[in-house]
């Protein structure tokens, strides 16, 4: 039973936890700041972690369902005692999603759940820098976390909410919400 000082403070929080037990705590910042930008409270939950049954294709692909995991996810969250407004897993695997190839991540926002991977955001070829990973995991789960909160895909490039078929066109947007998504998030808030 939880007080009503305690469901208050969680309606405000997005739970951050892993997939599998990866450790992602070092993504921790980037993870805590996309959770900030909404003017949510994160919970980087460190020993808590969603696990899921490996189909064949998962092997095959050597990657996981995205949908799958979600429901993973919300069933064992169902089940413990934290009742958090939303909930953002993190995976170091590759994500697909029905026919498409991969996904960078997928939120649910019936469930309140998203999912994010790191797989392709951590990729070290050319000439990137630590800061500019830190930037792609923090514009990712921003993007995911702003889905939960009612925000869909946005037309402009730039915006967070602008959907990502590469790492370019992650790199192209720039760590921010666009006006009008802004406008839309204190319409959806209230
Ligand atoms: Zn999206
Ligand atoms: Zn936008």
């Amino acid at each position: 039973m939880s007080r009503p000082t305690s469901s208050v403070r969680k309606n405000r929080e997005v739970t951050i936890l892993s997939y599998e037990g990866h450790d992602i705590s070092q993504f921790r910042d980037s993870l805590e700041s996309a959770a900030i930008l909404y003017g949510l409270e994160p919970n980087f939950a460190s020993d808590a972690f969603i696990t899921s049954d490996i189909s064949e294709l998962e092997k095959q692909r050597n990657q996981r369902d995205a949908v799958k995991v979600i429901m993973y996810a919300k069933n064992t969250l169902k089940s413990s005692d934290e009742n958090p407004r939303y909930s953002l897993v993190v995976t170091r695997h590759d994500l697909f999603m029905n026919k498409m190839h991969f996904v960078f991540g997928l939120a649910n926002r019936e469930m309140g759940i998203g999912i994010l991977s790191t797989s392709r955001l951590t990729l070290r070829d050319e000439n990137v820098t630590p800061s500019q990973i830190k930037e792609r995991i923090f514009k990712e789960a921003a993007h995911e976390i702003g889905h939960l909160g009612g925000l869909a895909h946005c037309e402009n490039r730039t915006c967070i909410m602008a959907f990502s078929n590469t790492l370019e066109e992650v790199d192209q947007k720039l760590p921010l919400l666009c006006d009008d998504c802004k406008r839309k998030l204190r319409i959806e808030g209230r």
